[in-house]
């Protein structure tokens, strides 16, 4: 059945909130077990009480090393196998370059880029093994149209996009499908770190995109039958002037 994942189990980095929850709440609906990865301990906790067995919280944080490089092992022991990794965790730094703080910019570039390689390094193995898998990655439309605004977080997001494009087609002889979601402003805790005055502007344009619109994008992309490779959705609003 199209916009099936019956019997698919998946696994979200940052997913007690904001997209990663959206792309969770989607994957369930459509029949999925789903590991929800995520330093919020409490929201994790909420999430297991409201869904049951439908969801495995699993505390991490991944710019802990010892935790990253776990967390792999961690879920093949929870859930025993998976068929979706959904790369998704991520923080934000816009205005300029010359305010950031400096062990700001290392915890970001860890998160967005570094963590996103290692996980999908870790997993991959076990997807070859199987012969199939699918892996997602959140990553903006800062990247696709670098914004003068933001330069360390689009230059995180370019960064992932080559990693994406180029593991895909390492990967694709194996029957595994990697594809990325790169969406505009999305309503999340996110926005909270931008620039204020840009925030007014896409607010005003009306340009804020909801994360179940992404969570769309994430589940049309998965559930295309398996000859047909899934790759970049980028999720543009309409009248916002980048
Ligand atoms: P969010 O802040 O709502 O969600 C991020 C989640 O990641 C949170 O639940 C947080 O607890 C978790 N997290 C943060 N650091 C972590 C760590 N070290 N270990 C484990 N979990 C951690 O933000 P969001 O908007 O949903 O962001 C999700 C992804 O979407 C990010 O990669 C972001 O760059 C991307 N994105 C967001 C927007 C936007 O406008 N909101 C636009 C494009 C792309």
């Amino acid at each position: 059945m199209q916009n099936s994942l019956e019997g698919k189990v998946a696994a979200i980095t940052g997913s007690a909130s904001g997209i990663g929850l959206a792309s969770a709440e989607a994957m369930v609906a459509a029949g999925a077990r789903v590991v929800l990865v995520d330093r919020d301990e409490a929201a994790l906790t909420a999430l297991a009480e409201q869904h049951g067995d439908a969801v495995v919280p699993l505390v991490v944080d991944l710019l802990d090393p010892q935790q990253c490089a776990t967390l792999m092992p961690q879920v093949l022991d929870a859930v025993g196998r998976l068929d979706i990794f959904h790369a998704n965790a991520g923080l934000y730094i816009g205005g300029d370059l010359v305010d950031a703080d400096t062990s700001a910019i290392d915890r970001m570039m860890n998160l967005n880029v570094n963590v996103v390689m290692k996980n999908v390094h870790d997993v991959l193995p076990h997807m070859i093994e199987r012969g199939t898998g699918d892996i997602m990655v959140t990553s903006s439309l800062a990247a696709h149209y670098p914004t003068p605004w933001e330069p360390v977080y689009a230059s995180s997001k370019w960064a992932i996009n080559c990693f994406v494009q180029t593991v895909r087609r390492q990967v694709f002889k194996h029957g595994i499908r990697v594809g990325s979601v790169s969406p505009g402003p999305v309503i999340s805790a996110l926005l909270d770190d931008w620039p204020a005055e840009k925030l007014a502007e896409a607010k005003a344009a009306g340009s804020l995109i909801e994360a179940s619109e992404v969570a769309d994008a994430v589940l049309y992309m998965l559930t295309r039958p398996r000859h047909v490779n899934i790759r970049d959705m980028v999720i543009m609003p309409t009248h916002f002037d980048l």
